[in-house]
């Protein structure tokens, strides 16, 4: 039977724990987990992408069938490329859902086979956004409960805080 393949795509800016909850109930129902970091240049990410892809790439190391690329085209091709069954999105509060909703009736429209699954992390990331840890980040706030150890450590290194 062929193995059954979900692909996550983000910004990942950086990555955070509520990702990473995603990620864990992501691979306890499919083979093979494909975390795809998307160029984003329209959100003018803080990180490159090849700094996003290290440390989400670091932090995901210990997760089995777990693993991370990059792309920068549109991510029906990805979709297509990579034989993928299904896109995983995570929903939040409701503020996530009308976004959500026009990106996959659009990608549908691209492509028909396109279909997305939503998965809602555990309540204590709800509120977790990746802008909201660069904003404590730069703030001088401590960061550590709500990313993994690459990503502190990654800021850290190329954004220095004095
Ligand atoms: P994008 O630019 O595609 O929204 P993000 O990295 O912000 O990239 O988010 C990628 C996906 O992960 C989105 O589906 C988003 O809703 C989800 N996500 C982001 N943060 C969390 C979180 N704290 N809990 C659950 N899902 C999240």
């Amino acid at each position: 039977m062929k193995e059954k393949i979900a692909l996550y795509p983000g910004t990942f800016d950086p990555i955070t724990n509520g990702h990473l909850d995603i990620v864990k109930r992501v691979s306890r129902i499919f083979d093979r987990v494909i975390v795809a970091i998307a160029e984003s240049a329209h959100k003018n990410p803080l990180l490159s992408l090849e700094q996003r892809y290290e440390i989400a790439d670091r932090s995901l190391r210990d997760f089995d069938g777990v693993e991370c690329i990059t792309f920068k085209g549109l991510l029906v091709d990805e979709f297509k490329k990579n034989r993928v069954d299904v896109v995983i999105r995570g929903l939040r509060a409701i503020s996530d859902f009308e976004y959500e909703l026009m990106i996959t009736l659009m990608n549908r429209k691209l492509e028909p086979d396109f279909e997305t699954v939503f998965l809602m992390p555990s309540e204590e990331y709800i509120y977790l956004h990746s802008s909201l840890v660069k904003e404590i980040y730069r703030m001088g706030g401590r960061i550590d409960c709500h990313v993994p150890k690459p990503v502190k450590e990654g800021l850290n290194k190329w954004f220095p805080r004095t």
